[in-house]
């Protein structure tokens, strides 16, 4: 006689958990946190009031400063640009460990030729930067605000000291790889010390600089997982998402607010402000 209880809460208890599974897709509920849904209206709003008092702000290079993807462009230099591109977008998909990635890519690239001298006339060659357009008048405005801005990068040092130049951004403000080389300038593997060299560098990176620094207000900017990984594992406040170059479905969904411009967050920051 006590069967049409059970019912009424079994259909009470399904209720309760089909609004949970509803809401459980909301950063605010998975994170315990207060912030909105990525993407809306709110937190579109919340990004650009970040990005005015941001003690630093962390841009990824490949596809988000420049148009381009550095390890790419060793390889041609190479011969392997094929390979190599196939390489990369199998990792950048997750499939692959990070660094197995990036071992197999300087492998093939050693094999074909990759010295210390070979790379530096590729770094000439090729290292022309590719900009996005509006990011160096970014980087300058949020120099100009008193921001700090970083680079952050899975790619290689050599490739982006020449971009980080003439951004006025210093060389310690670079977080990236290393390529090893021999006394006889062989290629000898990479700094896997490096917090860019595994899978979650960009959170790490990021937790050092809080760390060292005593940032409160940091903001990421990228197109890939690895860079929103410093919002969802990091202590990024705020995610920009950037798909000037390439759209990624997940990024797209993901990003606190998703660009296709740079302009757009020109049009936030407060232009002619004197240093
Ligand atoms: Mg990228």
């Amino acid at each position: 006689m006590a069967a049409p209880a059970p019912r009424r809460s079994r259909a009470a208890l399904l209720a309760v958990l089909g609004g949970l599974a509803a809401w459980g897709g909301s950063r605010a509920f998975l994170f315990g946190g207060s912030d909105p849904e990525p993407g809306s209206p709110e937190a579109i709003e919340r990004v650009k009031g970040l990005l005015l008092k941001a003690d630093a702000v962390f841009f990824d290079v490949d596809s988000t400063v420049v148009k381009t993807e550095g390890i790419d462009l060793m390889g041609k230099c190479f011969g392997v640009m094929k390979e190599i591109a196939a390489l990369t977008h199998k990792a950048m998909d997750g499939n692959v460990k990070f660094q197995d990635a990036m071992a197999d890519r300087l492998q093939l690239m050693a094999d074909h030729g990759m010295t210390r001298d070979g790379l530096e006339e590729c770094v000439v060659k090729e290292g022309v930067p590719q900009w996005s357009p509006g990011v160096q008048e970014v980087v300058k405005m949020f120099h100009k605000q008193g921001t700090e801005v970083y680079l952050v990068s899975g790619g290689f040092k050599n490739m982006l000291y020449p971009l980080a130049l003439e951004l006025h951004i210093p060389q310690d403000k670079v977080y990236a790889n290393e390529v090893l080389f021999d006394e006889n300038g062989e290629y000898a593997g990479f700094d896997r010390k490096n917090p860019t060299a595994a899978s979650g560098g960009k959170p790490k990176v990021l937790n050092m600089m809080r760390r060292k620094h005593g940032y409160k207000t940091m903001i990421m900017f990228g197109d890939g997982a690895t860079d929103m990984d410093a919002r969802t594992q990091g202590p990024a406040a705020a995610f920009v998402g950037y798909g000037g170059v390439t759209v990624r479905p997940n990024i797209k969904a993901g990003a606190d607010w998703f660009i296709q411009n740079f302009q757009e967050i020109l049009d936030v920051l407060p232009k002619g402000h004197a240093l």
